[in-house]
């Protein structure tokens, strides 16, 4: 079970050449969170305190799991990750101690590997705002933050634990996660734009090109019809356009089966939407 909640990739494979767009944003994390593993001399020497923790926010499916793994690949460490989502609806105790566990386990990691990113994902599901309706911030969920709160205060700005954490709902989170000496450095992963989802496009359909399996692809139209998707759902069309060649027996993946894709795409997000009503 605790297998489920905490995820450990000792040498994560994913490199920035796998992140499309988000040129500056990856520039930051890096300066937060890889700088101060690989070069803590240069903060000391400009007595620069790094901050104690990188909070990614934006929409899901974005690229905030990627740029974490791809900072620890670059840092040469290995990869913790624990679901906020995966904590709560424990038994009382339960969510407290594999957030002790977590840290132990990090502590233990960045001894052994001279430092550890450790990302926790959906943070708000532990860490939203007290609230008195009972829907959130139950008793056990609040012990769950304190003693990440607890934590997180326990160790040292300059250390070798990066700390990482991601959200989709940033304006649900307690003040006293973001309070300095917490999540005191906010990034924003947004939606890409044309220039990225050209690029995400491009991530993806690296192997089909070196395959030679392309034939009649319009970038362009691709950008324009995709308006408003994320990374994730430009990965799932690119997988399913290579379904759609492969089920129909054909030569090569074309511009048609990308449109076909995109159109599926899109419908399975609607369909998700009335889901949710
Ligand atoms: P969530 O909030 O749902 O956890 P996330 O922002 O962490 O989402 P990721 O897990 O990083 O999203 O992305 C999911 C998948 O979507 C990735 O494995 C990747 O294939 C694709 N993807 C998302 N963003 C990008 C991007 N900028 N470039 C390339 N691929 C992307």
């Amino acid at each position: 079970e605790r297998v489920r909640v905490m995820e450990l990739e000792e040498k994560p494979a994913i490199t920035f050449a796998d992140i499309g767009g988000l040129k500056n944003e990856i520039i930051e994390v890096r300066e937060a969170v890889e700088y101060p593993l690989t070069r803590p001399e240069s903060f000391e020497k400009f007595g620069v305190v790094p901050p104690k923790g990188v909070l990614l926010y934006g929409p899901p499916g974005t690229g905030k799991t990627l740029i974490a793994k791809a900072v620890a690949n670059n840092a040469g460490v290995p990869f913790l990750r624990m679901a906020g989502s995966e904590l709560v609806h424990k038994y009382i105790g339960e969510g407290a101690q594999l957030v002790r566990d977590l840290f132990e386990m990090a502590r233990d990691l960045a001894e052994k590997n001279n430092g550890v990113v450790v990302f926790i994902d959906e943070i708000d599901a532990v860490g939203s705002m007290r609230t008195n309706d009972g829907t959130s911030g139950s008793a056990e969920v609040q012990r769950t933050l304190m003693q990440l709160l607890a934590e997180m205060d326990g160790f040292n700005n300059r250390g070798n634990i990066r700390i990482m954490a991601a959200t989709n709902r940033p304006d649900m989170l307690d003040a006293a996660l973001l309070r300095p000496g917490r999540f005191d450095r906010l990034i924003k992963i947004p939606a890409p734009d044309n220039a990225a989802r050209m690029q995400i496009f491009k991530v993806h359909m690296k192997k089909m090109e070196a395959a030679g399996s392309l034939s009649g692809i319009d970038y362009d139209e691709l950008v324009r019809m995709t308006e408003g998707l994320t990374g994730a759902e430009i990965e799932a069309i690119c997988r399913e356009a290579g379904m759609l060649a492969i089920r129909n027996n054909e030569d090569l993946i074309t511009g048609m089966n990308f449109v076909q894709a995109i159109r599926k795409v899109k419908h399975q997000d609607k369909d998700e939407e009335r889901r949710d009503i």
